[in-house]
């Protein structure tokens, strides 16, 4: 059993920001990666919202988050959690694949993941021409035609990084105006390649090895076609990755962790930031802020344990 001070699960903007300051504050943290390294940011084309930068790639931000917290001390663990135990601590038990550690204290950076149609053919089809990353899978619809469905500022995004290579980019959204800002419509709306499909669903993706098309229906009329395409990239929303805490962790009935002030889940001494916790602002900044948070709270609770107050006291408590 490898015993830590404080592990961070997950290396998307809040558990890289959280590193950084638990490391800065000496608390000599590990964090556990997980299998999207950077997590989603880091498969984001080109973000323009991150104060700072003009424009910054994903993968780059996501590089330069992590090298910081390296350069600061914290190890990184490139390996999942598989199971916790949060009732018995602290310490607090993890497992992943390659070890099993106690933590005096935790924080749950698990972020959220793309949620899926769940219509026929989606499932088989993943990888085969549907994708749920632009930036990942773009490169192969060079000069094909693709579906983006959403009507939010990913589907936008994404669609416009899309028409880079695709011939055309239909964007098909269930309603009939968009969620999306107003800079990403505009570009998206001057933009030759992009259609917009409105009151449209898909209900089955088809094709036999590959897509070669779907089926659409337009919500209003119930109108129902066959259209061709390549390929759908799906933009409609993300959940939460909390199911690693079910029945441990108090959760919302979206199944977002809920937390305090001090971003303390109902478990003291765990804790929990971006969007793990958040169901409603969702970006790279306001996730890296919970991680900043999260990790002074860390660092609160650690002196309380040191100095023998009760582990069960909150974080406003002991400070
Ligand atoms: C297509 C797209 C475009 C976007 N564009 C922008 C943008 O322009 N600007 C902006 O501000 N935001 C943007 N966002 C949102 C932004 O990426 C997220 O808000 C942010 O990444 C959330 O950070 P997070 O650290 O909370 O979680 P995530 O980024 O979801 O990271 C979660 C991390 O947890 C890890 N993990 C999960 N389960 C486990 C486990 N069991 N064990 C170990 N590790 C685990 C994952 O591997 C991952 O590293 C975009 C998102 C998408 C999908």
């Amino acid at each position: 059993m490898q015993k830590e001070n404080l592990i961070i699960i997950g290396s998307g903007p809040a558990g890289l920001t959280a590193a950084l300051y638990a490391a800065r504050a000496n608390l000599d943290p590990l964090l556990i990666a997980g299998s999207q390294i950077g997590g989603q940011i880091a498969i984001t084309n080109e973000v323009e919202n991150f104060p700072g930068f003009d424009s910054i790639l994903g993968p780059e931000l996501t590089d330069k988050m992590r090298a910081q917290a390296e350069r600061f001390g914290t190890r990184f663990e490139f390996d999942e959690v598989l199971e916790v135990d949060f009732r018995n601590g602290p310490p607090f038990y993890l497992k992943t694949y390659g070890q099993e550690y106690q933590a005096n204290a935790v924080i749950v950076a698990t972020g959220a993941s793309a949620r899926r149609l769940g219509i026929p053919g989606e499932g088989e089809h993943i990888g085969r021409g549907v994708s749920y990353c632009a930036t990942c899978d773009g490169f192969f619809f060079k000069d094909k035609d693709v579906l983006v469905v959403g009507g939010g500022d990913s589907a936008l995004q994404e669609g416009l990084f899309l028409t880079k290579y695709a011939s055309r980019v239909r964007i098909v959204h269930r309603r009939d105006s968009l969620r999306a800002g107003e800079l990403l419509v505009a570009r998206a709306e001057a933009n030759s390649k992009i259609e917009f499909v409105w009151d449209t669903v898909l209900e089955s993706i088809d094709g036999e090895a590959k897509v070669t098309g779907v089926t659409a229906r337009n919500v209003h009329t119930g109108a129902v076609e066959q259209w061709p395409t390549d390929g759908i990239f799906v933009f409609i929303g993300h959940f939460p990755n909390t199911q690693l805490f079910r029945g441990q962790l108090a959760m919302d009935e979206q199944e977002f962790l809920i937390v305090d002030k001090f971003m303390q889940t109902s478990v003291p001494g765990v804790f929990a930031a971006g969007e793990v916790m958040d169901p409603i602002y969702k970006q790279a900044i306001s996730s890296a802020g919970h991680g900043c948070q999260a990790a002074i709270s860390v660092e609160r609770y650690l002196e309380a344990l040191h100095d023998h107050k009760l582990p069960g006291k909150s974080v406003a408590a002991a400070g």
